[in-house]
C-alpha cells in the first residue's frame, strides 16, 4: 500500500506558490507543525554494489505525511522550506532520525550498511552544523564511518569561505561527503580535492541516456575515469533498466541506486530486502563481468 501511495503522491506545492505570500505563510506554519507533530518520516533507498548485488548502503529520503493532503514528496516542499528558512531544522531532524535508525538496526544486528543523508547548503554552511552533527552522532552513539552526507554540486557552489573549514572538520571526524547530482552544477572541479569528499553520485539525467546516447556514454565514462584517478568512488543514481546496469557494471562504476533494484522503501520493506540479501530481483541480473 505504501508503495502505490508513493507513486500517486500528490505534488501539491507548486513553484507558483513562491509568488503567493499568503500561501507561503500557510506553508511555513504547516512545516513548523509537521516538525512538532511528527508528520515527517524517512524512507530508505538501497544502494547496491554492482559487482555483487549486495546492498551496501541506503539513502534516507524524507516523506511528509500531511494530515489533510496525504503523502507530500520532498521536491514539492524542500525548495520552499529553503526559502522560508526552515530547511536547517528539517535537515537536522532528518540527520537525527537517520542516526536513531542506525542505532536501532545495530541493536537488532542488522547488517552495518552505510546511511546517506541529504544536507542542504543552508545547513551545511551554517556555523552550528558541525556541532549539530557531533551531537547527533554522540546522542545515538553512531560510528561516523556509517554516515555519508550528500550535498549537491550546485549547493557546494553557493557555499563560500567556510566550506573548506567544514570539510576539514568532517574529515577529522571521519564523516564522508558525496557530491550529489554530479554533472549538473556547471562548476569548477576544484572542490573535488576538498578533504572529506569521497564519493560522486552521477546524476540521473546522464544515466537515463546510456547506453543509447553517445554523449551520455562519454560523460559517464569521463566521470568514472576522473573519479578513479581522484580515488573517489562513484554511485550511479536512477538506474531503471538492465542495459544501464550492464553498461555501468562494465564501465567500473562501484555502486548503483534505482528503481531497477528498489524504490525508496519503508523500514519493514527494507529489512525484508536486507534479510533476503540483495536487489530486486538480484538473480536476474548478471552481477559479475
Ligand atoms: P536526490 O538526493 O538526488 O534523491 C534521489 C531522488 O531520485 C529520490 O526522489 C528518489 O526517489 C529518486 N529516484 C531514485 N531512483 C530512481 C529511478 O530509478 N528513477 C527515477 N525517476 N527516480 C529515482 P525523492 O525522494 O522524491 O527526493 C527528491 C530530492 O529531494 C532528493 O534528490 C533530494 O535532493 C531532496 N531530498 C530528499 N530528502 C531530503 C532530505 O532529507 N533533506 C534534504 N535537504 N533534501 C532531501
Ligand atoms: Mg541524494
Ligand atoms: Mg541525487
Ligand atoms: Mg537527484
Amino acid at each position: 500500500a505504501a508503495k502505490s501511495e508513493e507513486r500517486n503522491a500528490f505534488r501539491f506545492y507548486s513553484p507558483i506558490m513562491q509568488a503567493d505570500a499568503r500561501k507561503r505563510l500557510q506553508l511555513a506554519s504547516e512545516l513548523r507543525q509537521a516538525l512538532a507533530n511528527d508528520e515527517f518520516r524517512l524512507v530508505f533507498q538501497p544502494s547496491l554494489e554492482l559487482r555483487t548485488g549486495r546492498i551496501v548502503a541506503v539513502e534516507a529520503l524524507l516523506r511528509w505525511q500531511h494530515p489533510k493532503r496525504g503523502l507530500v514528496m520532498p521536491d514539492s516542499f524542500i525548495p520552499m522550506a529553503e526559502s522560508l528558512g526552515l530547511i536547517r531544522r528539517i535537515d537536522e531532524w532528518v540527520l537525527r532520525a537517520a542516526c536513531a535508525w542506525i542505532r536501532q538496526w545495530d541493536r537488532e544486528h542488522i547488517a552495518p550498511i552505510r546511511v546517506a543523508v541529504n544536507v542542504s547548503a543552508s545547513w551545511f554552511g551554517h556555523p552550528a552544523f558541525i556541532e549539530g552533527l557531533h551531537t547527533a552522532l554522540r546522542d545515538y552513539q553512531v560510528d561516523p564511518k556509517r554516515l555519508l552526507l550528500e550535498i549537491t554540486e550546485s549547493a557546494i557552489l553557493r557555499l563560500g569561505e567556510g566550506t573548506h573549514r567544514t570539510m576539514y572538520a568532517l574529515h577529522t571526524m571521519g564523516v564522508g561527503v558525496a557530491i550529489d547530482d554530479f554533472g549538473t552544477g556547471y562548476s569548477s572541479l576544484a572542490y573535488l580535492k576538498l578533504p572529506a569528499v569521497v564519493c560522486l553520485k552521477i546524476d540521473r539525467t546522464f544515466i537515463t541516456g546510456i547506453p543509447r546516447s553517445p554523449d551520455d556514454v562519454a560523460i559517464v565514462e569521463a566521470i568514472l575515469a576522473m573519479s578513479r584517478s581522484l580515488k573517489l568512488y562513484a554511485i550511479a543514481e536512477g538506474i531503471e533498466d538492465e542495459a544501464q546496469h550492464e553498461f555501468l557494471l562494465r564501465a567500473g562504476c562501484e555502486e548503483g541506486q534505482g528503481y531497477l533494484y528498489a524504490r525508496p522503501l519503508e523500514v519493514p520493506d527494507l529489512l525484508r530486502m536486507l534479510k533476503s540479501g540483495g536487489g530486486n530481483p538480484p538473480t536476474r541480473l548478471r552481477l559479475v563481468p
